[in-house]
C-alpha cells in the first residue's frame, strides 16, 4: 500500500479497504536449521499413495463438517506437512508437483516428469515396476491429467496428451482406470493405442462396452479400463467409480507380484470444485475421496504390510470457512480461482508412516516413499 496513503488513512481514522494485492514486508528474519528425521522406521511391500488434487485444509475442514463431524481421514495416526512450491513459482501447478511427488525434483510449473532442465526423471512407479512391483493407477480426471501423467511420462508440456498416451506403452504398468480414451484411439498420428495395449497382452475394456463392476479381472494378463472418452463427469453428475476401481486395483494388484505393489490413486476434480469456486462440487468429490480413502484404509488395517499416504498437491481457491457456517451447513467463500501456496497435509497409515510426520519439501515425498519400499 502506498505509505501516503496510509498514513492520510491513520490520520483521519477512517477505515482503509483491505490491499489484498499488497506483499506481505519481509522483517528481519533469522532461518532456523533444516530440520532432518533420524528416527527408526519400519518396510512396507505395498505403498497407496493417494493424491486429492487441490485438496487443502479447507476443502478437508468443509468436507468434514458437511458429513457430520466424521471422515476416515481421522483415522490416520501420522500427520504431516508439505511444502509445495514449484522450481519456477510459489505456487505450484498439478504437473509441478505431481512430477515433485513422483520423481522427487522440483521442476517448473506444466513439466511432466521433468526436471528444470526438461531431462527425464524416473518416477517412483517406473522404478517399482523395473524392480519387480506390481504398479497401477486410478484417477477420477483423465490418465493423461498432469497428477497421473507425472507418474509414468516425461513431456516438457503437460498439454501433450498423446505424447502422454503414448509413454503408458514405455512401462509395463499392470494396471490403470482413468478417463481420456479419445487419446489412446482417436489420435492424430492415427495410431491405436488400444490395440497396441493390446498387442502387448493388456486386456482393455471401457465405460461404453461393460460397466466397471461387472468387469472379470484377468488373471495374468495387465489390466485398463476407461471411464470415459474425454474427462469424467463430477459425482454430482453421476460418477461414482472411484472407490470401486481403487479396490479392484488393490485386488488385482496384490495377486500380481510376490515383492508387492505401488497404486496411486487421485480424487482430480476437487480441484476443478475449487476452480470454479463451487463449494458443493468440492465437498462432494472430497467425499467421494474419503470414501475411497476408507476402503483403502480397510485393506491396509488387514494386510499390515501396506503404507498408506494421503496428500493433495497444491490446494485450490483458498476456500475460507465463513461466519454463519454451521454443522452440516458449511459457507464457503474463494478468494480466488487459482491455486494458492499453503502448506499442504500429508496422513500417513502403516509400515513406514513414521516417516511421515513434520513439515518438509514435497520432493521430500518421493524419498521417504522409496526408503519405506525399500527402492534402490
Ligand atoms: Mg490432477
Ligand atoms: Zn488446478
Amino acid at each position: 500500500m502506498n505509505k501516503i496513503v496510509l498514513i492520510f488513512c491513520v490520520l483521519l481514522s477512517v477505515g482503509c479497504p483491505p490491499n489484498t494485492d499488497a506483499p506481505v514486508s519481509k522483517a528481519s528474519v533469522r532461518i532456523p536449521p533444516k530440520a532432518e528425521f533420524n528416527g527408526s522406521f519400519s518396510q512396507a511391500k505395498n505403498i497407496i499413495l493417494m493424491i486429492g488434487d487441490g485438496m487443502g485444509l479447507g476443502q478437508v475442514s468443509a468436507a468434514l463438517y458437511m458429513n457430520s463431524n466424521r471422515l476416515n481421514l481421522e483415522h490416520f495416526p501420522v500427520i504431516g506437512l508439505q511444502k509445495t512450491y514449484s522450481g519456477n513459482n510459489l505456487i505450484t501447478d498439478s504437473a509441478a508437483a505431481a512430477t515433485a511427488i513422483a520423481c522427487g525434483v522440483k521442476t517448473y510449473n506444466g513439466a511432466v516428469g521433468m526436471g528444470m532442465d526438461t531431462l527425464a526423471k524416473p518416477s517412483i512407479l517406473e522404478q517399482a515396476e523395473k524392480q519387480g512391483f506390481a504398479t497401477g493407477m486410478v484417477a477420477t480426471s483423465t490418465i493423461v491429467h498432469a497428477t497421473p501423467a507425472s507418474f509414468i511420462a516425461h513431456q516438457p508440456l503437460r498439454a501433450l496428451y498423446e505424447n502422454i498416451a503414448l509413454e503408458f506403452l514405455n512401462t509395463e504398468i499392470d494396471f490403470f482406470i482413468g478417463g481420456g480414451k479419445k487419446y489412446f484411439d482417436r489420435r492424430t498420428d492415427d495410431r491405436n493405442l488400444i490395440k497396441e495395449l493390446r498387442q502387448k497382452d493388456y486386456t482393455v475394456q471401457n465405460y461404453f462396452n461393460i460397466p466397471l463392476n461387472e468387469v472379470m479381472l484377468p488373471r495374468k494378463k495387465n489390466f485398463v479400463y476407461f471411464t470415459a472418452d474425454d474427462d469424467p463427469l463430477p459425482v454430482q453428475r453421476g460418477r461414482t467409480y472411484l472407490t470401486a476401481a481403487s479396490k479392484m486395483g488393490i485386488s488385482f494388484l496384490k495377486n500380481h507380484s510376490e515383492k508387492g505393489f505401488f497404486l496411486m490413486i487421485e480424487g482430480s476434480q476437487i480441484d476443478w470444485g475449487g476452480h470454479a469456486n463451487n463449494a458443493e462440487y468440492v465437498v462432494s468429490e472430497t467425499l467421494d475421496f474419503d470414501r475411497a480413502i476408507g476402503e483403502v484404509l480397510e485393506f491396509a488395517k488387514r494386510d499390515q504390510n501396506t503404507l498408506v499416504i494421503v496428500t493433495a498437491d497444491h490446494e485450490t481457491g483458498g476456500l475460507a470457512i465463513v461466519e454463519g457456517s454451521k454443522m452440516d451447513e458449511v459457507k464457503a467463500e474463494f478468494p480466488t480461482g487459482k491455486h494458492t501456496g499453503t502448506l499442504i497435509p500429508v496422513f500417513a497409515y502403516g509400515p513406514g508412516s513414521e516417516l511421515f510426520g513434520g513439515i518438509y519439501e514435497n520432493t521430500e515425498i518421493y524419498f521417504k516413499m522409496k526408503k519405506a519400499m525399500g527402492l534402490k
